[in-house]
C-alpha cells in the first residue's frame, strides 16, 4: 500500500502550518502536498497551551488557534487544508524514513513517498524517568508539549482546584505554567536547580523582578536543588515530593518543564546533525538535497551571528524557518540565504516581555524595575548584540530590534544605561 506525493512535511505542529500556507501562495497544486502528523488535530498554534488554553474563564479551544492566527494570518481550519487539496495524514506517527528511497513508513503500514521532505518533527518533552526518577508516571504528574498533554493539565488542575502543585523546572514551562496555575486558584512550589528562574536567559537582577512577582501572587520557590523522589498512594496518585536535600512538599500535582529533546531519531546515520537537530544551510537544507528541516529540529546558520550555527526552540523561527524553506524549494535560485534575528518573548500574568538577539557580552540594565517597565542591552565587542526589554510597547519593541539587526556600537555603557530605551528609541 503506498501514495506518493511532490512534497511531504512530516510532522504536523506550528511549522506545518505556515509551511503549508507558504506553499499555497507560491502555487502548489492540489494533490502535491501531504502532511503527515502523530497528533490528531490539523496545526495549531502551540504557545496557545501554555495561556490561553489554561485560562479558568472563557479558555482558547481549537478551532480558535490553529495556524497562522499568531502571525495574524488565514486561520487554517481542516476545510481549509481540503479546500486547497492538501491531504492531512493526521494521528499517523512515521516509524521508519529511507531517504535513499524517498519514502516513510507509517505505524500504520503504509509508504509514503515524496519527492522533497520536509522534516518539521519538532521535540519531545524530556521525562523524569530519564533522570532516574521512579513513580513519574502518575496519573496527577502532568508535562506539556501537546495538546493532548493541555488536556490532561486541564483536568488534573481542576481536580486540585484549591490545592497545591508543585512545578519542577524554572524555564519557559515552569514559569508559564506556575502563572496558569495561579489564576486556576492553585497554590504553587517552584522547584529547579539554578541559583534563579529562566537562567538561560535572565540576569539575577532580571530574574529576581519575576521572582518577586510570582512572590507577590504567592508563588515559593526552592532553588539550587532538585527533585529526588516521590510519595504515592495507593491509587498511584503523587501525594508529595521529596529533594534531594530530604525537604518533603505535599501536593496534589506536579507540572514538570525540564527541557526538550529534538525528534533526529528516524534521521539518525542518515543526515548530518548539528547542536542536537539536524543540520541545515541558508536555504533550510540537509545534507540530502531532497529533504529539507524547520523549527524546533532544525540547526541553521545566524548570519548575524557570522555564520554560528544555532537551534532555537521558538516560534518565530519556526515560523520563519518554514516560510524560508518553502521559498527554496518553490524559487529555487531565487531565494536568499536566510537572515534570521533571533526573537523570543513570554507573557505571563499582566507581564509581557520580548527578547532579540544574543545574550552574550557585558550586562547594561537600565528602567524602572519596581514600575515594571524595564530591560538591558548585551553588549559585546563594542556592539548591542542582544535587548530584552519588559512592558514596552510595539514602537519600543521594534526599537530594540532594529538595535540588534543594525549591530549599534555602544562607546560608553554608563551613558548607555542613562540612555536606556532611549538609546534604542533614537536609532
Ligand atoms: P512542533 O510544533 O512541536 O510540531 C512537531 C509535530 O511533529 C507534532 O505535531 C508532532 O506530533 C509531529 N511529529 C513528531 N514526530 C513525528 C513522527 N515520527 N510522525 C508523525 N508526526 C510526528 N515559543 C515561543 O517563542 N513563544 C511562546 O510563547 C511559546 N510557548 C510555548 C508553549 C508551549 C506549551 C510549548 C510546548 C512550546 C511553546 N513555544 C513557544 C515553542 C514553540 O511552540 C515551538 O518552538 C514550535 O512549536 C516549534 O514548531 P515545530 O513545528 O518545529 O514543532
Ligand atoms: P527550558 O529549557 O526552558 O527549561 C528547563 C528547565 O528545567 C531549566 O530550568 C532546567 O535547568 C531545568 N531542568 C533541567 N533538568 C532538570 C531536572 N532533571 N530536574 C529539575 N529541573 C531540571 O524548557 P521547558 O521545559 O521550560 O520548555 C520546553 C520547550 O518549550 C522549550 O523549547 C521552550 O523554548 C518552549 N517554550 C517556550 C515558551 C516561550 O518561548 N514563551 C513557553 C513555553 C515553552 P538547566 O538550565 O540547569 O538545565
Amino acid at each position: 500500500m503506498g501514495r506518493a506525493f511532490v512534497y511531504v512535511i512530516l510532522g504536523g505542529g506550528v511549522t506545518a502550518g505556515y509551511a503549508a500556507l507558504e506553499f499555497t501562495r507560491k502555487g502548489v497544486q492540489p494533490g502535491e502536498l501531504c502532511i503527515i502528523s502523530e497528533e490528531s488535530v490539523a496545526p495549531y498554534e502551540r504557545p496557545a497551551l501554555s495561556k490561553g488554553y489554561l485560562l479558568p474563564e472563557a479558555p482558547a479551544r481549537l478551532p480558535a488557534f490553529h495556524t497562522c492566527v499568531g502571525a495574524i494570518d488565514e486561520r487554517l481550519t481542516p476545510k481549509w487544508y481540503k479546500e486547497h487539496g492538501i491531504e492531512l495524514v493526521l494521528g499517523t506517527r512515521v516509524k521508519a524514513a529511507d531517504l535513499r528511497r524517498k519514502t516513510l513508513l507509517t505505524a500504520t503500514g503504509e509508504t509514503i513517498s515524496y519527492k522533497t521532505l520536509i522534516i518539521a518533527t519538532g521535540a519531545r518533552a524530556l521525562k523524569l524517568e530519564e533522570f532516574g526518577i521512579r513513580g513519574a508516571g502518575a496519573e496527577n504528574i502532568c508535562y506539556l508539549r501537546s495538546l493532548s498533554d493541555a488536556n490532561k493539565l486541564v483536568d488534573v488542575m481542576k481536580a486540585s482546584s484549591g490545592g497545591h502543585a508543585v512545578v519542577i523546572g524554572g524555564g519557559y514551562i515552569g514559569m508559564e505554567c506556575a502563572a496558569a496555575l495561579v489564576t486556576n486558584r492553585i497554590r504553587v512550589t517552584m522547584v529547579f536547580p539554578e541559583a534563579h528562574c529562566m537562567a538561560r536567559l535572565f540576569t539575577p537582577k532580571i530574574a529576581d523582578f519575576y521572582e518577586e512577582y510570582y512572590e507577590s501572587k504567592g508563588v515559593n520557590f526552592i532553588k539550587g536543588t532538585v527533585l529526588a523522589s516521590f510519595e504515592n498512594n495507593s491509587d498511584g496518585k503523587v501525594m508529595a515530593v521529596i529533594l534531594r536535600d530530604g525537604t518533603r512538599v505535599p501536593t496534589d500535582m506536579v507540572v514538570v518543564g525540564i527541557g526538550i529533546t529534538p525528534n533526529t531519531s528516524l534521521f539518525e546515520g542518515q543526515l548530518t546533525m548539528d547542536k542536537g537537530g539536524i543540520k541545515v544551510n541558508g536555504q533550510m537544507q540537509t545534507s540530502n538535497s531532497s529533504v529539507y528541516a524547520v523549527g524546533d529540529v532544525a540547526a541553521f546558520p545566524v548570519k548575524l551571528f557570522g555564520g554560528g550555527v544555532r537551534r532555537l526552540e521558538h516560534v518565530d523561527s519556526a515560523r520563519q524557518t518554514a516560510r524560508h524553506a518553502v521559498s527554496a524549494i518553490m524559487e529555487p535560485g531565487k531565494t536568499r540565504e536566510f537572515d534570521y534575528l533571533p526573537f523570543f518573548y513570554s507573557r505571563v500574568f499582566g507581564l509581557s516581555w520580548q527578547f532579540y538577539g544574543d545574550n552574550r557580552g557585558e550586562v547594561v540594565h537600565y528602567g524602572d524595575f519596581a514600575g515594571a517597565r524595564f530591560g538591558a542591552y548585551w553588549v559585546d565587542r563594542g556592539r548591542v548584540v542582544g535587548a530584552f526589554l519588559e512592558g514596552g510597547d510595539r514602537e519600543e519593541y521594534e526599537a530594540i530590534a532594529k538595535v540588534i539587526r543594525l549591530k549599534i556600537e555602544v562607546k560608553d555603557l554608563a551613558e548607555l544605561e542613562t540612555q536606556g530605551l532611549n538609546f534604542a528609541v533614537q536609532v
